[in-house]
């Protein structure tokens, strides 16, 4: 993978868009389903479902846009571990010596180890022959 694929934080920005396609494909599959029952149609004669209908086209409308991943502006935009690693000038945040408290929350989201995995990879192999290593 390329290197500029790994977000401040470790995260692998490329995975985290293909994750992303497949949430998408499945709501597209949802929304042909919804179209063939005539959803929009029924949600407007059943009140508490037009509320409930709005709140889905809301939420699945955000995985329609294409994130230009953590180096591009795409990501949470007050993320403080990127403004961090930015501030520090470091690549990621394996040229700290430990992951800080910064990561609590993240820890909790991502909790398949792949921040530790990465940050950690990174560390002992270094950027360029890590990123080489891994496809996606
Ligand atoms: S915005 Fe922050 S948490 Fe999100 S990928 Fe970038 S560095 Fe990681
Ligand atoms: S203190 Fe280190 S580990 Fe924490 S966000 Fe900043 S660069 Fe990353």
């Amino acid at each position: 993978m390329q290197k500029d694929q790994f977000a401040y934080c470790g995260l692998n920005c490329a995975r985290c868009r293909a994750n992303f396609a497949d949430i998408k494909d499945k709501i597209n599959a949802l929304n042909i389903a919804f179209e063939k029952v005539n959803m929009k149609e029924i949600v407007k004669a059943i009140p508490f479902m037009r509320f409930k209908y709005s709140g889905y086209k809301k939420f699945t409308t955000f995985f329609s846009a294409e994130c230009p991943g953590c180096r591009n502006g795409g990501g949470n935009p007050f993320c403080s571990i990127r403004k961090c690693a930015h501030k520090k000038s470091f690549f990621t945040c394996a040229e700290c010596d430990k992951l800080c408290s910064k990561f609590n929350t993240l820890l909790k989201i991502h909790d398949d180890g792949e921040i530790q995995t990465n940050i950690s990879g990174i560390k002992q192999d270094g950027l360029d022959s890590y990123a080489e290593k891994l496809k996606v």
